[in-house]
């Protein structure tokens, strides 16, 4: 608060009126008392220098003025009028009006000099007060200290940590000070002091709470103008949030290269303009180098396979060009010898000042490539296991198929000696009957052949493939199990199904597993027509759908989902493994596989098969 520091603080008229009254008082005592003129100009003198310690000097001066006529009238003979005895009441009363304006004069100069040097203090108290709210608002722990760098000042923020002036005082502040640092922080806080030099350090200081807090800790000297230190002056940065944010990004990058590591993912970055390349840790380590601060084109392509070195070199050219995103699958071969497979996406990033990266990822994915080999590898060989059991079900329409034929040749060849042993011997029927062996011994051995490859463990060999003859020939070895159970089977084979690219076995296998699941669906029901229907037909622009219908026991629509999982089966000597075989085989061919009710009754199981050239090859 500002205070107010004049003794003026009575207005002039008011020190008129006051001093009017006070000389009147004064006359009127005095005059009754019948105390002399010289007494009476003293008592008027103090009147006039007491009320000018408060007013005005013209007012005074008019007081004095006053003050003459008073003494002149009342106390100076002849009394009660103003005129004066000249000799002596003029020696009289000139020195007192002199000495009233002297003395009115010198205690006006007085106070205004007190006046100006309170105004001075004021001043300078209220600058004090705002240095010290300033220093109080900065946002760090500001303190000083003597020349011997004893504590004698701390400023507000201090208390913000629960800290006062009183725990800090002289040499204190040492308390504070972690004890794993105190000993180092008090001597270099001393050599500082003994040797003038500016003094920073990272510290730890306790709070009230007991906890630490990390601050940085700088001191200057403040010298005078011959050099000599008069204080140190200190501010103390918290920096505890700081640390704590740097500790978590440490963590948060460690948790990053850790994930890395795990996922064996790299990213990496590529300035086009500069040519730099930058990898993360795990890239260095996925491509088998040292980290450095950055790699090069050489280096990947030294490491690449040579058979993708061109595929690999074609892609960094076409991004340098027309820099667009990547994603690529190729191998690196590594100095001892093995193989990995990498798989590279990048993205293009342009940034604001018109540069271009392409910032990426890279997964080594030579496990999870040769776990996908390794199910294919198992899958063809459940595949065929399933081919194999099949088989053993049609044990009866493969003999059946060979025994018709070959039954044929034993009695084409009893005819043909017949013929020949005729007389004269009849060469014409001879010859038709050694064709009619000829015919019978190649539809045997063709049976045989379908039977033998489908036994076989052949590799995935894709062909352009006829739908319908597939059919045909897989129907063949159905037959005798249509007619045992009793079973009419047709086909509706459409005129402008296009090729399809696959493997014929396997196509052959889910035809197969389809009509002899349905002939079983057939004849377990009782009475009723036992139809089964296999049909082809387009599947949009350029794709097939076969479609195996039957009268069946029809599906349970509780278990629909699950007729496709392994080893689900409803048979007592089921496996369970004829549908998810069918559907896996289907479906690594790019098509898909399905049931649906059949109306009124059965089952209709359908797959399609693209025929798309491209994706096919
Ligand atoms: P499995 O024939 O050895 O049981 P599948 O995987 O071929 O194995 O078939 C699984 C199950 O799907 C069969 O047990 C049967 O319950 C059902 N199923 C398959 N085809 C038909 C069909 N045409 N009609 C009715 N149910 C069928």
């Amino acid at each position: 608060m500002k205070r107010e520091w004049t003794f003026g603080s009575w207005s002039p008229t008011a020190q008129f009126f006051v001093g009017v009254f006070a000389l009147a008082l004064v006359t009127f005592t005095f005059s009754r008392l019948g105390l002399g003129l010289a007494t009476t100009a003293f008592v008027y003198l103090m009147v006039i220098v007491l009320l000018s310690l408060t007013g005005r000097f013209f007012v005074s001066a008019l007081l004095s003025t006053i003050a003459v006529a008073g003494l002149n009238y009342f106390f100076a003979p002849p009394f009660f009028t103003l005129g004066a005895d000249l000799t002596r009441d003029i020696v009289l009363v000139i020195p007192f009006f002199v000495t009233s304006l002297i003395v009115t004069g010198l205690v006006g100069r007085a106070r205004r000099q007190t006046e100006a040097a309170l105004q001075a203090e004021a001043k300078t108290h209220e600058a004090e007060s705002e240095l010290r709210l300033a220093i109080d608002a900065i946002p760090a722990l500001v303190w000083s200290t003597l020349p011997d760098g004893s504590l004698d000042f701390i400023n507000r923020r201090w208390a913000e940590i629960g800290l006062t002036l009183d725990d800090l005082r002289g040499s204190q502040w040492t308390g504070i000070i972690h004890p794993d640092e105190r000993a180092r922080v008090t001597d270099m806080w001393r050599t500082a002091v003994e040797t003038g030099t500016a003094y920073e350090n990272l510290e730890r200081v306790r709070l009230r709470d007991g906890g630490y807090r990390w601050v940085l800790s700088r001191a200057l000297p403040l010298r005078d103008e011959l050099g000599k230190i008069i204080k140190w002056y200190g501010v103390d940065t918290d920096i505890e949030d700081r640390m704590r944010a740097e500790a978590a990004l440490r963590r948060s990058e460690a948790y990053l290269v850790e994930a890395q590591r795990l996922s064996k993912t790299g990213s990496l970055g590529w300035n086009i303009s500069s040519g730099e390349i930058f990898w993360s840790d795990e890239t260095f380590r996925i491509f088998g180098y040292e980290e450095m601060p950055s790699a090069t084109v050489d280096m990947v392509l030294q490491r690449v396979h040579p058979e993708d070195r061109a595929l690999v070199g074609g892609t960094i050219d076409r991004a340098s060009g027309d820099r667009k995103d990547f994603d690529l699958e190729h191998r690196l071969l590594m100095p001892d010898g093995s193989v990995k497979y990498v798989h590279v996406k990048a993205r293009r990033v342009d940034d604001e000042t018109g540069d271009i990266d392409f910032v990426g990822a890279l997964s080594d994915v030579t496990s999870s490539k040769e776990a996908a080999a390794a199910l294919q590898e198992a899958q063809a060989e459940l595949a065929h296991a399933t081919r194999v059991t099949t088989l053993g079900e049609l044990t009866a329409s493969i003999a059946h198929e060979v025994n018709q034929p070959l039954a044929g040749v034993v009695s084409s060849g009893n005819a043909c000696l017949r013929w020949l042993a005729s007389q004269p011997p009849n060469i014409e029927n001879a010859k038709q009957s050694a064709e009619r062996i000829i015919r019978d011994a190649n539809r045997a051995s063709e049976v045989i052949q379908r039977v033998r490859s489908l036994a076989k463990k052949a590799p995935l060999q894709k062909v352009w493939l006829d739908i319908n003859e597939t059919v045909l020939e897989t129907l063949v070895l159905t037959r005798m199990e249509v007619a045992q159970h009793r079973a009419s089977l047709s086909t509706e084979l459409s005129d402008d199904a296009p090729l399809v690219w696959t493997d014929r076995i396997q196509l052959q296998q889910v035809i197969l597993n389809l009509v002899m699941n349905a002939i079983e669906a057939v004849s377990a029901v009782g009475d009723g027509p036992r139809d089964l229907l296999v049909s082809t037909a387009k599947h949009e622009a350029d794709g097939v759908l076969l479609t195996v219908r039957d009268s069946g026991t029809g599906l349970d629509p509780e278990k629909l989902d699950h007729i496709f999982d392994a080893f689900y089966t409803t048979k007592r000597e089921g496996m369970g493994m004829g549908l998810a075989v069918s559907r896996s085989i289907i479906e690594a061919h790019g098509g898909r596989l399905w049931a649906s009710p059949n109306e009124p009754r059965g089952a209709v199981f359908q797959f399609t098969l693209p025929s798309n050239g491209e994706e096919a090859t």
